[in-house]
This record gives structure tokens, C-alpha cells and sequence, in this order.
């Protein structure tokens, strides 16, 4: 590789990450914004190339629908805004391990990536429970990066709920 071409490699290697974490801090908005509502402060937004196309937060308690997670909502908007049922090529943020729901819905949306910051021993189905996308039954398995921002993610799940015992 020549000078010009690490240069463009760094170059777009910094977009990337610049991308990522404007997406990240959308995610951890919309999780904050929902803990303002009273909600569980998970949060979730989806871009493609390099633009968020949506974002969302948990609704259920004020929808009246337990199936308004972060994610849903989010794929919902973003087939919206592409007018298509195919995320193809876009990446998901979410700040908590998705859901065996949720993890069926990324699936079913084909999306590229999931990018998810706190593990969830108890709900998640992505590391733990179902496992969802290793199983045979999963058509499609996005590429999964964790772990990023867990402990943010992490203290603002803990402060929600210590706040309301
Ligand atoms: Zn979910």
C-alpha cells in the first residue's frame, strides 16, 4: 500500500468512526429521551451509508404495545424513510442487547450490522438465551460488533431502575 492509499485507508477509517459513534450518540439520545418518558432507556438508530435514516426509543408503555422496543420502532421508521421492508447495507445501533423479538426483526430487515453497548444477561438473545442468529432456523445473521460504550449503556439502565425502587 502506497502513502496515498494508507492516507485514503485512515481517512476513511476515521469517517467510519466518526459515523459510528454520531449514530451511538443518537442511540444513547433516544434511550435517554425514553427514560424521560418513564420508559426503559433502551434506544436504537440505523444508518446507511455513513446518514442515520432513523432512530427510536422504547414506547411500550406509552403505545400500549409490547412489541414497541427501540429496534422495532426503528426498523419501522427505517423502511419508511426507504420505502422498502429491506434494510440491505444498513448497520444498527442499539445501546442494550436485543431481544429474541428484536433480534428476529433485524433478521427479517436484512440488516448489515448490529452494533449493540450492554449486554443483557436476562433478556438478550444475541450472546445469550436463543442465540438467535447461530441458529438454523435464522435466515440471515448480520455481522454483530458488542461491547462498545458497555458501561455507559450499563449505568444508565442501573439509574433507571434505582431511581424507581
Ligand atoms: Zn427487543
Amino acid at each position: 500500500m502506497n502513502n496515498a492509499d494508507k492516507f485514503l485507508d485512515n481517512a476513511q477509517m476515521t469517517l467510519k468512526k466518526f459515523d459510528q459513534s454520531a449514530a451511538f450518540d443518537r442511540a444513547f439520545a433516544e434511550a435517554k429521551a425514553a427514560a424521560a418518558r418513564g420508559e426503559v432507556p433502551v434506544g436504537a438508530a440505523i444508518i446507511k451509508n455513513g446518514v442515520i435514516i432513523a432512530a427510536a426509543g422504547n414506547r411500550t408503555l406509552e403505545l400500549k404495545d409490547p412489541t414497541a422496543h427501540a429496534e422495532v420502532l426503528a426498523i419501522r421508521l427505517g423502511c419508511e424513510t426507504l420505502g422498502s421492508e429491506r434494510l440491505t447495507g444498513c448497520d444498527l445501533f442499539v445501546t442494550l442487547e436485543p431481544c429474541a423479538m428484536c433480534a428476529g426483526a433485524i433478521s427479517f430487515a436484512r440488516l448489515r450490522r448490529v452494533y449493540y453497548a450492554a449486554a443483557d444477561e436476562k433478556g438478550g438473545a444475541i450472546a445469550h438465551g436463543p442465540r438467535f442468529f447461530t441458529q438454523p432456523t435464522c435466515h440471515h445473521a448480520p455481522e454483530v460488533i458488542s461491547g462498545l460504550r458497555e458501561a455507559e449503556a450499563a449505568s444508565l439502565l442501573r439509574d433507571f431502575f434505582k431511581d424507581r425502587r
